[in-house]
């Protein structure tokens, strides 16, 4: 039986959003900030534009709860204390976990994402209980790109091509995606920061890839022997969600990417809703996932499996920007995050 079938919930899901501070860049422009903040950034309220039947988004419509919300002054140790440290510990504890900022470009989600992923490595390693935890674990780290149909190792020293394959069992393989085993905060620090570097450095070179595509980071904790599930934490940073909306571009490559991205981003919100069915209590026992229509979602698939008896948590982190020149890319990343509850 699973977990859905013996009548406990499976699955949890975190929406939160963070609303980034004003730039030098922003100097001029309205401020126009469309998530309220409630008390210590709990059960805040964030304006999600209801689309009218005249198809015009109207904004204070509707309104809708969100779990945590972070104002310009919050950094990534309020965000950290909030949902990432419970994840990392869910990793520790054999369970699943993913963490992923959506937003359109500029709205935060690499400066976020890279901060947390920093004070992961700090849990991971503390003393104490987790230093108990580890004298039976292994723990490892891997970092893999998608742009476009291509996904790609971040971590080996020809950014080498990944293949995505499955298993009888329905078990996903990463084939030529590096696995690093790390022994101590030093060395997963260092990966990390391999993993940045190489990024934007190919970013560099092909012109701001960075904004088009998905990095998504996998921490691995092996369990002791005889234990057959690894606990998992996915960290990813996806790629801006404008260029879902944005059908402007002319090159052909380019208009790929953007298709890529769409179907990607849909995917993932259509395979998140599934699997929050599927794992009600007394849910159907076959729920269709459509994990296969991404590279993202099938790399996450550890995520959407309604079968494992392990626990998984999703949170999703809503990246905005403050200002009122970026209003419809808020409204849009808000409308995409606040129904995945
Ligand atoms: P994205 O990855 O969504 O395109 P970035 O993370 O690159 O956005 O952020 C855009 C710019 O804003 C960067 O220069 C980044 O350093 C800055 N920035 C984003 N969030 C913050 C923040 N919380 N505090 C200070 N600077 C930030
Ligand atoms: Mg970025």
């Amino acid at each position: 039986l699973t977990a859905a079938e013996n009548g406990l919930e499976t699955s949890t899901f975190t929406v939160c959003a963070r609303i980034r501070p004003k730039l030098k860049q922003d100097e001029g422009d309205e401020d126009f900030v469309c998530v309220v903040p409630g008390e210590h950034g709990r059960a805040a309220r964030c304006l999600v534009p209801r689309v009218s039947i005249t198809g015009r988004p109207k904004l204070d419509e509707a309104r809708s709860e969100l779990d945590w919300t972070w104002g310009p002054n919050a950094d990534e140790d309020n965000i950290f204390d909030a949902v990432g440290r419970p994840l990392v510990h869910r990793a520790l504890d054999g369970q699943v976990g993913v963490i992923f900022a959506y937003g359109q470009t500029g709205s935060g989600k690499t400066h976020t994402m890279s901060n947390l992923m920093e004070r992961v490595v700090g849990e991971l390693f503390k003393s104490g209980a987790a230093a108990n935890v580890m004298r039976h674990r292994k723990i490892s780290f891997s970092y893999c790109e998608i742009l476009g149909s291509d996904a790609n190792d971040c971590l080996s020293p020809s950014h080498d091509a990944v293949k995505i394959g499955e298993m009888l069992d329905g078990r996903v393989v990463l084939k030529n995606l590096s696995e690093h085993e790390v022994e101590d905060a030093a060395q997963m620090h260092a990966l990390v920061k391999k993993a940045a570097a190489t990024r934007s450095t190919e970013s560099t070179a092909r012109n701001d890839t960075s904004s088009r595509s998905h990095g998504i980071g996998i921490v691995t904790v092996a369990p002791p022997e005889g234990c057959a599930l690894a606990g998992k934490l996915y960290v990813i940073d996806l790629a801006g969600s404008e260029r879902a909306a944005d059908s402007k571009d002319h090159d052909q490559q380019r208009l790929e990417e953007t298709k890529a991205i769409n179907i990607s981003l849909m995917a993932l919100k259509e395979c998140i809703r599934a699997r929050t069915k599927a794992s009600r209590p007394g849910a159907a026992r076959s729920v269709h996932i459509p994990y296969r229509r991404a590279k993202l979602t099938q790399v996450m698939k550890d995520v959407f499996d309604v079968a494992s008896p392990r626990l998984c948590a999703t949170v999703v982190l809503a990246c905005v920007a403050p200002t009122a020149r970026d209003v419809d890319h808020s409204k849009n990343t808000l409308s995409y995050a606040a129904p995945l509850k």
